[in-house]
């Protein structure tokens, strides 16, 4: 078997794989997500629910759709980068 499993991205609705990122050791680490995109967006949510944020949500909702639509992980979505800063 050369082929290694394949699971999919954490955020809900990704249908990407995960991405895998080459440690320096020459292991293959999967990780959790199958973009940065997916990761910042995730990162997000959790904050806006935590501070109950109806504003950041609905951006997220937004954001979301626009995420299932790409055709690749690695696709740009405008406006994720846009606020990462972490919840104070
Ligand atoms: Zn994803």
């Amino acid at each position: 078997m050369t082929t290694r499993p394949t699971y999919p991205c954490k955020r809900a609705g990704c249908r990407f794989t995960r991405g895998h990122r080459r440690t320096s050791d020459g292991q293959y680490k999967q990780l959790r997500m199958c973009s940065p995109h997916c990761r910042v967006w995730d990162m997000r949510a959790h904050r806006a629910l935590k501070n109950g944020n109806a504003d950041e949500a609905a951006e997220l909702m937004r954001l979301s759709a626009l995420l299932d639509a790409r055709r690749s992980p690695r696709e740009e979505v405008p406006g994720i980068f846009e606020d990462t800063r972490p919840a104070e």
